[in-house]
């Protein structure tokens, strides 16, 4: 049995925890560990299937960093196919935005930097939308239960433990999908992963949204608000990072603000698998938003009268533990658009570094390429442990790979394909790591999912 370990010992010695047996909450085809882009699309995917499946979500409800960390805005559906910007994600992620758009929560996409699209959306609808989904296909939801630990039969995961407020529990699967963000299933069960902790992941951001915004006289603030700061610089005044992102939501009175960014006293990024690293993170970044929201109030039109109507659940992590897996997706793979022979659908969003004080972009040669790189199965079969795919941010890319395929469209197409591997594995008595390439890809396609193989 493997445990989460405490990155700190405050107090020697350790404490021994005696053994004890853990009541069993169910078997299921397949389980997965976290419900963020990644986790939805896995476990509606596995549901539609016809699988037996149970998500296990620590928080109250779905949508990962896009609602927990207050993001409200998908990325990576678009891609520039030679100039012509078309949504390239589909799938499970049709529906869930079809989900939110019936609720009235989902923007027009809107243009970034003229090269592609992005598309905001209301968390309230997200939430509901994700849950309509999950629970109309089927699958089994299991909110306020984190997966702490696991327990082991050779190199397959038996049970994952999981606590909760009616206790600790087990649930056995025949597969286990890891969506968790950080990788800790994988983690727990002693698959290879890097984690670039103390050298440089990307930079966490407290984001948060106002409320009571002069839509027209704030005007295209996104532009605007960065020479305010660049001003205001001359006149001595710091900001944490450049390259604020501000944006309306659905009703323009309300807008969206990613600015803030959360470093350590010796300047990397906090680690988001450190607890007190995020313990001191959450309040410098709480501190951050009201100094931004006073700097915006004091100087942007517009936003005289507006005030801060939410600070989400917990600051935004971009980037923690990667798997070393089979294949790890790189920067040049983004940047030529690469091709692979597993290709279980695509990524069109650029690098995207959140780096010590600014935002570092780059693109793929667009529009003389096809503006985007596939995703191949292999980024989602970690080393050692043989039934377990990892998918989502932490999936197998190296750092610069994942400063581009972490968002979200990328996440909705490796949950939907690694629920479709976990699937035909148990179809056919195999491993994951052990499935016909072709057969995935015509379930994907039969599903809707744009495989990107034709260009
Ligand atoms: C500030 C910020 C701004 C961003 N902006 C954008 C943007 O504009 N557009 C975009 O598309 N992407 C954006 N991203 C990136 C994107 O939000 C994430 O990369 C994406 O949500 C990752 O999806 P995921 O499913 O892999 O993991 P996550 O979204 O991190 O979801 C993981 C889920 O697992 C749960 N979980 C974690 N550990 C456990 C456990 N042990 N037990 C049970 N549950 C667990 C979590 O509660 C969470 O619900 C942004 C990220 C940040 C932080």
């Amino acid at each position: 049995m493997t445990e989460q370990g405490g990155a700190h010992h405050i107090v020697e010695p350790d404490i021994v925890e005696p053994a004890r047996s853990i009541p069993v909450f169910g078997e299921f085809d397949i389980a997965v560990i976290g419900g963020g882009p990644a986790g939805i699309a896995a476990a509606a995917a596995a549901a539609r299937l016809g699988r037996t499946v149970l998500l296990i979500e620590r928080y109250g409800f779905l949508g990962g960093m896009g609602t927990a960390a207050g993001v409200t805005n998908f990325c990576g559906l678009h891609a520039n196919v030679h100039g012509d910007i078309r949504q390239v994600v589909h799938g499970i992620a049709d529906d869930l935005l079809d989900r939110i758009a019936a609720l009235g929560g989902l923007n027009e996409p809107h243009l970034i930097f003229g090269k592609t699209k992005a598309q905001a959306y209301d968390t309230a609808a997200y939430k509901i939308a994700a849950d309509d989904l999950l629970v109309s296909r089927g699958a089994r939801l299991l909110f306020h239960a984190y997966a702490a630990g696991i327990s082991m039969d050779g190199d397959r995961i038996d049970a994952v433990l999981i606590e909760t407020k009616s206790g600790r529990m087990a649930v056995r699967a025949g597969v286990f999908i890891d969506c968790s963000g950080d990788a800790d299933v994988a983690a727990f069960a002693g698959a290879p992963f890097d984690d670039d902790g103390d050298s440089g992941t990307l930079f966490p951001t407290m984001m948060f949204r106002l409320n009571g915004v002069d839509a027209e006289a704030a005007g295209e603030a996104w532009r605007t608000v960065p020479m305010l700061m660049d001003e205001a610089e001359k006149r001595g005044i710091r900001f944490p990072r450049k390259g604020a992102i501000l944006r309306p939501q659905k009703h323009a009175i309300e807008w969206r603000v990613n600015v803030t960014q959360l470093a350590t006293a010796n300047g990397r990024a906090i680690n988001g698998t450190d607890a007190l690293e995020l313990s001191h993170g959450e309040i410098e970044g709480r501190k951050q938003a009201l100094a931004f929201f006073e700097f915006l109030k004091a100087n942007a039109p517009g936003f005289e009268d507006s005030y801060i109507v939410d600070i989400p659940p917990q600051l935004g992590i971009r980037e923690t533990r990667r798997i070393r897996g089979a294949y790890s997706l790189t920067r040049d793979d983004v940047l030529s658009c690469a091709s692979f022979d597993d290709a279980i659908g695509v990524n069109g969003w650029p690098i995207e570094a959140h780096v010590a004080g600014d935002v570092q972009w780059e693109w793929p040669d667009i529009p003389n390429v096809r503006g985007y790189n596939h995703l191949p199965y292999r980024m989602l079969i970690p080393a050692r442990v043989r039934n377990l795919l990892v998918a989502g941010r932490c999936a197998s890319m190296t750092h610069e790979g994942q400063s581009a395929a972490r968002v979200s469209g990328a996440c909705f197409v490796m949950g939907e394909a690694a629920a479709t591997g976990a699937h035909l594995a148990l179809a056919d008595g195999v491993m994951p790591s052990e499935i016909g390439v072709t057969k995935l890809q015509e379930t994907l396609k039969t599903n809707g999912v744009f495989l990107g193989t034709d260009l």
